[in-house]
């Protein structure tokens, strides 16, 4: 097997997961090869132009964009901050749901949320405000998990969420049905699943809160377009000593026993000092290679 000694990781597919970890790899010294299969980096998180026109792949907004938030945090650390600008959204209407007979303007802003529920709704006023409490706590969770947590977060946060343990391993769908039985409540409340692609049916109960609180959080897009993340992560790794190789398909991962040894290519194998794969989501990604370190992600 081929040994290139020159690179420390072999990061499989520049999606933002990819780019993510190659990146934070970077950052630490480390330098690492990209193998993407597509002509340009990106994934889902692409550009694509047709008859004069640009489209997104797949994304239209994103969250955690305020100061000290997430992705503030992420592109400060990368000294990306000026490279890939931030764009609000408009907090009093991030979605506008139409359905047949009403419409429901959903505010980046989950007090907001909750008062224009109430209002619409104020029957369910009590469930609406459980409800809300939910998205706060979980809200609040995610950014001091990104933040670091103090002391006061690891008794406070998990008390907080106290009440949605009972809803862990249900369905989005089973929870409306329990605390909201009116169909245009539940029509509102569920508006977000095509960003998920799943119906509430086929979505849990976690995953749905986690998803809208994280868009419903200083929601932006990127300045220029979508693939502006991507090229700018690229651009990085190229900096640092990194190497993207595009229209270069990894066939199979090779492995001994638990190690892995490399990676199988359309010309060869390929095999570096370390090999991880970057077809886990971004904020799983970013997470553990912050937390523990490179090694941990490596392996
Ligand atoms: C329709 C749609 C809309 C979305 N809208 C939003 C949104 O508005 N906001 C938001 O925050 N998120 C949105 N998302 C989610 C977001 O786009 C993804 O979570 C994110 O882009 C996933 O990144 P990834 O790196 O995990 O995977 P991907 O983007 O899938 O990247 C994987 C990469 O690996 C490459 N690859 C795969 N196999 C190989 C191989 N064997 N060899 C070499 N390369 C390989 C692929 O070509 C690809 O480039 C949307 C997703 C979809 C599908």
């Amino acid at each position: 097997m081929k040994t290139d000694a020159h690179y420390d990781v072999v990061v499989i597919g520049s999606g933002l997961g990819g780019l993510t970890a190659a990146s934070l790899l970077t950052k630490v010294g480390e330098k690492v090869i990209v193998f993407e299969q597509h002509h340009k980096p990106g994934g889902y998180c692409t550009t694509l132009h047709r008859k004069g026109f640009e489209f997104d792949a797949a994304i239209h907004y994103i969250g955690y964009g305020g100061e000290g938030q997430f992705f503030d945090r992420f592109f400060s650390y990368l000294g990306l901050k000026n490279e890939i600008g931030r764009v609000p959204l408009n907090r009093d209407c991030v979605d506008k749901f139409i359905f047949p007979d009403f419409e429901f303007y959903c505010p980046a802003d989950i007090l907001q949320l909750h008062q224009n529920l109430a209002q619409a709704f104020p029957h369910y006023h009590q469930s609406i405000k459980s409800h809300a409490r939910a998205l706060l706590s979980i809200d609040r969770m995610s950014n001091s998990f990104f933040r670091g947590m103090n002391l006061w977060d690891y008794f406070s946060i998990p008390l907080s969420l106290l009440p949605t343990t009972r809803w862990v391993r249900a369905s989005y769908q089973s929870y409306l049905d329990r605390k909201f039985p009116d169909p245009k409540l539940q029509a509102v409340l569920s508006g977000q699943w095509p960003n998920i692609g799943e119906p509430p049916s086929n979505i849990s109960y976690p995953f749905y809160m986690d998803i809208v609180t994280f868009f419903l959080s200083n929601p932006w897009y990127p300045r220029g377009g979508s693939q502006r993340m991507p090229d700018a992560l690229v651009k990085k790794i190229q900096e640092g000593g990194g190497e993207i190789r595009l229209k270069t398909p990894v066939k199979k991962i090779l492995t001994d026993g638990k190690a892995v040894k490399g990676v199988l290519l359309q010309n060869g194998c390929f095999s570096a000092k370390g090999t991880c794969s970057g077809s886990l989501s971004c904020r799983f990604q970013l997470w553990r290679t912050w937390d523990d370190g490179v090694d941990h992600v490596r392996h």
